[in-house]
This record gives structure tokens, C-alpha cells and sequence, in this order.
């Protein structure tokens, strides 16, 4: 399987290296025509607003939003889970998201740099072990809509993690505390999506 990480902002590094060790063939996308050549493909974190620029100035934003719409599996990690989003709260001018995921997200949900936070995780999904979470100026998933499913909730029941057929969006870094099961959840999807394609 190829699977493609978003390289135009942000640490899509750790993203490959995670994917690499579970045995994908990664290509950083950076241009179309590497888009064209993935199975799959993760939208790291990093700064949504800057994201969506370099999206626009490449000529990628176009291409993701009709690979999104023929269901090329997407997994968003925070600032790419804010792409995924139908609706972005407290966007900057202009901002835009790629869109696919039916739910609002509203960005820095959590406060500032400095109210980051780490924290266990209930996911059935992924199984009983609790998920180690990284939360990093996250946004917060704030209404689901009724083609999203909610996966996780922080201890106040906000929504932190939400699928929808082939996309998948959390609000934290399961790729820098070494918690590999969303990937491997999301290489499912990439699997079953290439072998109906
Ligand atoms: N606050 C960032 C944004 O709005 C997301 C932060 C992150 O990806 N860790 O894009």
C-alpha cells in the first residue's frame, strides 16, 4: 500500500516514520501528481491556515477536495482534522477547509500553546486499552452531524475523535506518543478501499 502525507507544513515527518514501521510505502505530497499515486493519505498537524494557503498556492486544494469526494480514505490528525472539516469556528479571514467531514470543529478549543495537555483516552473502537493522547492548541469537534460518528470524548464529553466512511479525524498526536492503533485502524480503511477499487 501507498499511502501519501500531506508535506506542506507541519510534522508529517513523524506521520511517515509511524507509517513506514507499520510496513506502508510513503510518499510525501506536495503536488498533484503525487496525490495521484496514493491509496490513502494523512493530513498532519500543524497550522490549519497556513496549511490551507499552501494548499491553494500548489494547486492541491482542488485535486484533495475531488480525491475526498471519491473516497480516497483521509486521516486528519488536529490541524488536519480541521481540513477534513464541513465547518471551521474562530477560522482566520479567509480560511478555508477541504471539507468531507460532516461536524464543525472550532480551532484552539483548548486555550493557547501553553494549556497543551496530555491525557488517557477510552476508545472502544481500538480496543480496552485507553489511548495516550497529545493535545496540542487542539480544536475540539463541537456538533456531529448525522453522516459523522463521534469515536472519543475528553473527560467533559467534548468530542475529540469522529469517522465517516472512509475519513478519519482526531483532534490530538497519535503520532508522537508512539499509540500506533489509529494508524493501523486507518490503514483498514485504506486496504478495504483498495481492494473495492
Ligand atoms: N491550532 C492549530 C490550527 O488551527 C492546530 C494545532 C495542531 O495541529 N497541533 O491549525
Amino acid at each position: 500500500m501507498t499511502v501519501g502525507v500531506l508535506a506542506l507544513q507541519g510534522d508529517f515527518r513523524e506521520h511517515a516514520t509511524v507509517l513506514s514501521s507499520l510496513g506502508s510505502d510513503v510518499v510525501l505530497v506536495r503536488r498533484p501528481e503525487e496525490l495521484a499515486v496514493v491509496d490513502g493519505l494523512v493530513i498532519p498537524g500543524g497550522e490549519s491556515s497556513v496549511m490551507d494557503k499552501l494548499s491553494r498556492m500548489f494547486g492541491l486544494a482542488e485535486p484533495l477536495r475531488a480525491a475526498i469526494g471519491a473516497g480516497l480514505p483521509v486521516y486528519g490528525t488536529c490541524a488536519g482534522l480541521i481540513m477534513l472539516a464541513d465547518t471551521v469556528l474562530d477560522a482566520i479571514r479567509g480560511q478555508q477547509s477541504l471539507g468531507g467531514l460532516d461536524i464543525s470543529v472550532r480551532r484552539n478549543a483548548f486555550g493557547s500553546q501553553a494549556d497543551s495537555f496530555e491525557t488517557d483516552l477510552d476508545i472502544p473502537a481500538l480496543g480496552a486499552v485507553p489511548v495516550h493522547a497529545a493535545f496540542i492548541r487542539a480544536p475540539v469537534v463541537e456538533s456531529v452531524g448525522p453522516l459523522a460518528t463521534a469515536l472519543a470524548t475528553v473527560a467533559d464529553g467534548r468530542c475529540v475523535a469522529v469517522e465517516q466512511g472512509n475519513l478519519l479525524g482526531t483532534s490530538f498526536h497519535p503520532e508522537i506518543t508512539g499509540e500506533h492503533r489509529f494508524h493501523e485502524y486507518f490503514l483498514q480503511k485504506v486496504l478495504s478501499a483498495a481492494f473495492r477499487g
